[in-house]
């Protein structure tokens, strides 16, 4: 076992219980996401052998071939754009899929998963150009959808905010996901209990905001 590891999860283990504590919320109220993208095989084992089995993965390809060297019986969680044409392994290869950004991806997921798909519809809550996520106004339309299906379920909203050194600076982001997510339960009567908000430099601020996984990467693994 890394020290080095240990004692980082032991530090963002801290910072999310002291989160926690400010916010009046329970510490199992929220899901640590480790986000292993790029880091190899040995560092998933590491995380492993510190008790961590929820994997955060950005490719698809990349995910596939760590999958196969890792340790049977751990979860990785689709946190990266994906492509139509990779939505057929995608299905079957992620316990969970935070980035649906399009309802036509939406649809690609539910023709080739095998089995129930828990989905995040991924949203552009900043309206930034040229960033993945859906606009807040389509969002219902898409969880009408999701509604019809048999695989894919959407238990949720994830935002990648835009970035700021001052994670102050992004509880804004944090906040309106949140009261979207609020609004849209009232909307389409479906329950969205997930919210997917937060990294590194931010979870605080995250938790602060109602986030129930923080996809945590650097400060788990060290930079990339
Ligand atoms: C890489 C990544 C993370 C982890 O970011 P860190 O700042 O390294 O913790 C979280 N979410 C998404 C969508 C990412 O791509």
């Amino acid at each position: 076992m890394s020290t080095i590891f240990s004692e980082r999860l032991d530090a963002v283990e801290r910072r999310i219980a002291v989160a926690c504590e400010k916010a009046g919320r329970e510490r199992n109220s929220v899901t640590l996401l480790a986000v292993s993208k790029t880091k190899p095989p040995e560092a998933v084992r590491e995380a492993v052998d510190c008790g961590l089995r929820l994997f955060g993965e950005n490719k698809v390809q990349e995910t596939q071939s760590k999958v196969s060297m890792c340790p049977a019986g751990l979860e990785w969680h689709l946190i990266g754009h994906l492509q139509s044409n990779k939505a057929k392994i995608a299905a079957n290869l992620f316990q969970m899929v935070h980035t649906v950004d399009s309802l036509k991806i939406l649809q690609a997921l539910e023709k080739h998963a095998h089995s129930t798909l828990p989905v995040l519809l991924q949203v552009n809550i900043a309206g930034e150009a040229g960033k993945y996520g859906m606009k807040p106004e389509e969002v219902a339309g898409v969880i009408e959808a999701a509604n019809t299906m048999s695989k894919c379920e959407v238990h949720g909203l994830m935002v990648i905010p835009p970035f700021s050194p001052d994670p102050e600076k992004t509880r804004i982001h944090f906040s309106n996901l949140r009261k979207l997510r609020d609004q849209l339960q009232d909307e389409t009567g479906t329950p969205l209990p997930e919210l997917s908000m937060g990294m590194s430099h931010d979870l605080e601020v995250a938790i602060e905001e109602g986030s129930t996984w923080v996809r945590i990467g650097t400060d788990l693994f060290g930079k990339r």
